[in-house]
């Protein structure tokens, strides 16, 4: 090749390439570091509640307080709000006004499961299960035959609530929802993947040791509740308002050989959650604009309901912080900044043919810049502007932040939505960008540590920016 050639190919063309062979190359300790901090947080927090309060407690460790209507806040200050123990937003003040707009992170810490159902317990067979309702879009067949956890709250009627674990500590039982063997599978097996396993036999299997004598009915259901009665104090009824569910009985490890990767239980979107969170109670000094990090709840499911990012917790959180300042929440809107932070799909060789390569995340190439999700013509998307994405691009560059374009599949070929567009709806400024994830929504989903790191530092170059 002529130099010519090559010096116009450089000055010309895109020159992205894998994040190990970036200029300066990667700080592998601190990335191992950010790594192991982030296992730990996945491990602490299986469900929303349990990563709600695993965030607080790390928020307080760093100086969060919690905040109450009518506090003053003054630059520096460091608040938090935990919104009925499933979504938690935080803020740490910056040195301007309000009235020039906050630097937003947002992701959700919600994750595909499954939920018991209201009424749950039963016996068949002289055999104890749970009936479960799937939370979240999961593809059933993988939730068989792998080891469950179970976790959650029962609320009683006298206004207290009791927490459920069963699973998460050593020497604890596990629950499984059993398959067909293949000697018996045959017709099962020439039935589609999503079909194959219906809703209703994802059943929980508790038990099989009856008590009592030969001649009573109903023993082996009535010696799980005994147990559950003896260990929580709860009854039958108490199931109705209960939530408690169940979420593979894995922690996080190291993937590949070369321990490149990440393999754990709800990367999405704790994998953002965790990077816009460190990120935040990294922060050395107090930055110029309010720095604000969302952990929501419900993404999984539409973002509804009161702890969901459409609710008017997150409205009703900045307005209180706008009128210690008084400033309209209006004028804070509009001068805001959100970085919609959840996961994409990385490109997978072995389904080539649901991804358009050109646009897909690949493992180890950095934070993925997602201008529109959606589908079917990028219905549901928030479509962020060219001067947004040209904004997050200077962001990032100046920052030596490695990122990449990342477009959630083929044109037509699927899609997805997250919480972006109701940040967007807000009058915020908003783009979508997040760790590609090989695997979403199963029960054991991989990342590439180099992908984490980076989305970490992209999440600091949001809180720390000036404009
Ligand atoms: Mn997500
Ligand atoms: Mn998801």
């Amino acid at each position: 090749m002529s130099d010519e050639i090559k010096e116009l190919k450089k000055q010309l063309l895109s020159t992205k390439k894998n994040g190990y062979d970036q200029d300066g190359g990667v700080d592998t300790a601190a990335m191992e570091a950010y790594c192991d901090g982030y296992k730990a947080f996945l491990d602490a927090g299986k469900t929303e509640r349990l990563c709600a309060a695993e965030t607080v407690r790390l928020a307080e460790k760093k100086g969060y307080k919690p905040y109450v209507r009518g506090m003053d806040v003054k630059p520096g200050d460091k608040v938090y709000v935990c919104n009925r123990g499933k979504a938690v937003m935080l803020a740490h003040i910056g040195t301007k006004s309000l009235a020039e707009g906050v630097q937003i992170a947002a992701a959700h810490i919600d994750s595909p499961r499954l939920d018991l159902k209201p009424n749950p317990l039963y016996e068949d067979s002289e055999l104890a299960y749970f009936k479960t309702h799937y939370y979240g879009g999961i593809r059933k067949y993988q939730w068989v035959t792998i080891p469950l956890e179970l976790h959650g709250v029962a609320a009683l009627t006298n206004g207290t609530s009791v927490t459920v674990n069963i699973g998460a500590d050593s020497g604890d039982p596990r629950l499984v929802i059993t398959d067909l063997l293949p000697h018996l599978g045959a017709e099962q097996s020439k039935k589609p993947l999503g079909s194959a396993i219906p809703g209703e036999t994802l059943n929980l299997l508790l038990g099989s040791r009856p008590m009592g004598d030969e001649e009573d009915t109903g023993r082996v259901k009535l010696a799980v509740m005994k147990l559950l009665h003896d260990k929580y104090g709860i009854t039958e009824d108490d199931f109705t308002s209960a939530e408690l569910e169940a979420v593979p009985a894995v922690n996080a490890m190291d993937i590949g050989l070369d321990r490149s990767m990440i393999g754990a239980y709800g990367h999405d979107d704790r994998v953002c959650g965790y990077a816009a969170l460190k990120a935040l109670l990294d922060l050395e000094e107090t930055p110029a604009k309010t720095a604000v990090c969302l952990l929501a709840d419900k993404e999984e499911i539409g973002s509804d309901g009161v702890t969901g990012m459409q609710s008017a917790a997150f409205d009703t959180f900045m307005e209180d912080l706008c009128d210690a300042q008084g400033v309209p929440l209006r004028v804070c809107f509009e001068k805001s900044f959100c970085l919609s932070a959840d996961v994409t799909a990385a490109y997978d060789p072995d389904y080539a043919d649901v991804y358009e390569k050109r646009n897909a995340a690949c493992l180890n190439y950095g934070i993925g810049l997602c201008k529109y999700t959606g589908a079917r013509g990028k219905s549901g998307a928030s479509d962020a502007d060219a001067e947004t994405v040209a904004y997050v691009r200077r962001l990032f560059d100046d920052a030596g932040v490695v990122w990449q374009i990342a477009e959630l599949g083929k044109v037509d070929a699927g899609g997805g939505g997250t919480v972006a567009a109701y940040m967007a709806n807000r009058n915020i400024t908003t783009l979508d960008a997040g760790v590609p994830v090989l695997s979403m929504h199963a029960p054991f989903e991989t990342v590439a540590k180099l992908d984490c790191y980076e989305t970490y530092k992209g999440m600091k170059a949001v809180y720390q920016a000036e404009k």
